[in-house]
């Protein structure tokens, strides 16, 4: 469960692809704006919320590599589109009247601050929004990675893993076998042995060390963020 740690923080990592809508390249501002609204309304209510989001809408490094790219530059192509995602997200949380600040592993001044914990602490107190970009500004990493990584560093109480079109973790694949079963709870064990999607495996075992809980949730349900927050039984809980 998520009783160790309640420090009123969470960590919320987006899927990247669920920015751009259907699955393509680049960002609807329509579901960027829906879930501002959602994040605006968990931060009025009092939590304090950091996010990190994906990069699937713009590129994949691991995937430009099989085209024959190399790794580390598309990896860094990777963090540079998580950068816009942020940028995308922040504007919609400033329209809604949050406070937001965008921290980057990879400096750039113009657009963001550098990524500096204890000044993310800091905002977070205030009631800032802050979206942590450019992953961990190192290729061969995940923004899964990256949030587990900056759960564990701002003390979040928990990483609430939202996922576009799939509302937990499920035993095989749902879109491709109606017989898929869903989980609520699994430990983190489980999900390293069985390889279950839930985020790679060193993102899971950085949880797992440090007793990090996870909610992976349908982030596009109206109203999830704030259950996921509010600790309520959607998704599928891992933890030990
Ligand atoms: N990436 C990276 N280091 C990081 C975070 C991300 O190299 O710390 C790159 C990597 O190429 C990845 C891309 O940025 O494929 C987009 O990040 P994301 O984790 O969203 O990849 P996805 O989960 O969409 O495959």
């Amino acid at each position: 469960d998520t009783s160790g740690n309640k420090s009123g923080r969470f960590m919320l990592k987006l899927s990247g692809e669920a920015f751009s809508g259907g699955g393509g390249l680049g960002v609807d501002p329509d579901v960027v704006h829906a879930i501002a609204r959602e994040i605006a309304a968990v931060v009025r209510d009092g939590a304090q919320i950091a996010v990190v989001i994906g990069g699937g809408n713009f590129f994949r490094g691991a995937e430009l590599q099989v085209r024959g790219m190399d790794r580390a530059r598309s990896d860094y192509m990777g963090m540079l589109g998580t950068v816009m995602n942020c940028l995308a997200l922040q504007d919609f949380l400033e329209k809604e009247g949050i406070e937001t600040r965008v921290q980057t592993a990879i400096t750039m001044g113009q657009v963001a601050e550098p990524y500096l914990p204890l000044r993310a602490a800091r905002h977070l107190e205030k009631g800032r929004v802050v979206i942590f970009g450019a992953g961990m500004g190192m290729p061969y990493f995940s923004t899964d990675t990256t949030a587990a990584q900056r759960a564990l560093e701002i003390d979040a109480e928990a990483l609430l893993m939202g996922k576009n079109g799939v509302d937990g973790v499920y035993d095989s694949d749902p879109k491709t076998n109606p017989d898929a079963v869903k989980f609520d709870a699994l430990e983190y064990g489980e999900v390293l042995a069985r390889d279950l999607k839930v985020a790679d495996a060193t993102a899971i075992t950085l949880c797992r060390d440090n007793n990090l809980p996870i909610l992976v949730f349908e982030l596009l349900t109206a109203g999830n963020i704030a259950r996921a927050v509010k600790g309520e039984k959607i998704g599928t809980l891992v933890s030990d």
